[in-house]
């Protein structure tokens, strides 16, 4: 597991559909968004955490699958 630095999510580096090598580092990103955010400014990410939650909600909203 690898954590998308823009939004703090842990991933799965073999699903992750967005990724990005900079500076020789490869960095996965859980959505297209954060993966944009990413490229905006990598040097604030690089350097710690950051407390945007871009597409965490949405993320939890969807596991919440009722059993029907
Ligand atoms: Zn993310």
């Amino acid at each position: 597991m690898v954590t998308d630095l823009v939004c703090g999510m842990e991933i799965n580096e073999n699903a992750a559909g967005y990724s990005l090598i900079l500076g020789g580092g490869k960095y996965f990103f859980c959505s297209e968004g954060c993966l944009a955010e990413f490229k905006r400014r990598p040097q604030d990410y690089l350097k710690g955490a950051s407390d945007i939650a871009c597409c965490d909600a949405l993320l939890e909203k969807e596991e919440e699958k009722p059993d029907v």
